[in-house]
């Protein structure tokens, strides 16, 4: 999974279809729709969603 933010292509693998940008700190996922969802995560460990950016 590269990360769609970034481009950074060695993103975490959280779990199956989960995966974690190091780089800006934020998780990728497909929603049951096959929508692709971001979460930003914060230094306290929340997380809220993150609209994917329009090219
Ligand atoms: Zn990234």
């Amino acid at each position: 999974m590269k990360c769609p933010i970034c481009g950074n292509e060695h993103t975490g693998k959280l779990s199956k279809s989960r995966y974690f940008c190091s780089d800006c700190f934020i998780e990728i996922f497909y929603s049951k729709s096959r929508e692709l969802k971001i979460l930003k995560i914060l230094e306290d460990g929340t997380a809220f969603p993150v609209s994917m950016i329009e090219k």
